[in-house]
């Protein structure tokens, strides 16, 4: 199923050193738009810990986002971390060249994000592992994102994840 995800959890903070461990992930992607930040800010200082606690492990963290390189350059200065704009989710084509770039072993990567549309359906289409944030961060979106929202909801209940 390619909009299913391999894991999910409420928030990001609970991705601990032991878990990355256990499944031998050494690169994680991470949406930034309302999964590490809320569309209208620029982080939290729980973000900043995570970061800590994580690269702390050895593992890398690189921002994905579908917007303007503008607000992605702004989350690179204010987090010190690299991230990668206007990547279209779900298609792969920037991520791909990226993981190439990298010579990264997918085996060794997950995608992390909010949407199952754009996000999991990305990481399903990479071959790389997939972690859904049931909690986004704030869900004002665009009202003809609302059936969007409604349809993943209604998947999540039948996986029995919600
Ligand atoms: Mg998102």
């Amino acid at each position: 199923m390619m909009l299913k995800p391999h894991f999910y959890t409420k928030r990001f903070t609970n991705i601990k050193d032991e878990w990355l461990y256990d499944n031998n992930i050494t690169l994680i992607l991470a949406d930034i738009d309302n999964t590490l930040v809320p569309y209208h800010q620029q982080g939290s200082q729980d973000l900043k810990g995570w970061l800590d606690h994580v690269q702390n492990t050895g593992t890398k963290v690189v921002g994905t986002s579908n917007s303007s390189s503008e607000r992605v350059e702004k989350f690179q200065d204010q987090f010190g971390i690299r991230a990668l704009s206007k990547c279209k989710k779900p298609r792969v084509k920037v991520i791909k060249r990226f993981l190439k770039e990298e010579k990264a072993n997918r085996e060794n990567v997950i995608i992390i994000g909010d949407q199952l549309f754009t996000d999991i359906l990305c990481g399903r289409r990479l071959g790389i592992k997939t972690l859904l944030q049931l909690d986004p961060v704030e869900r004002n979106a665009p009202a003809f994102k609302k059936g969007i929202w409604a349809l993943q909801d209604r998947l999540l209940k039948h996986w029995g994840i919600k």
